[in-house]
């Protein structure tokens, strides 16, 4: 069975854009990025992964922050509208 494209877009999850050049899987530039969203105490929340080349991206609803990683909390609106580019949802296939 062919990969669908939220599959290919699944498998940058946990990968370290700062450490690895990762490449878009609807355009191929290395222009992805990362932002999880949510509660800072129990680092439940979602992350965003998205393309600034052709705004593409996925959206998790659930997902535990790994420590390490930087997030901002869910009352950061602004914050947020100001990091995340308003982005096209490649959804589940
Ligand atoms: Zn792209």
């Amino acid at each position: 069975m062919a990969k669908t494209q939220h599959s290919k877009w699944l498998r940058l999850v946990g990968k370290d854009e700062n450490k690895y050049e990762l490449n878009c899987p609807n355009c191929g530039h290395s222009n992805i990025h990362f932002q999880y969203v949510g509660d800072t105490r129990s680092r439940i929340g979602f992350l965003d992964i998205w393309c600034d080349s052709c705004i593409h991206g996925i959206h998790i609803s659930r997902t535990k922050i790994p420590e390490r990683v930087d997030m901002i909390s869910f009352e950061e609106e602004d914050e947020y509208n100001k990091r995340v580019t308003k982005f096209i949802i490649v959804e589940r296939g």
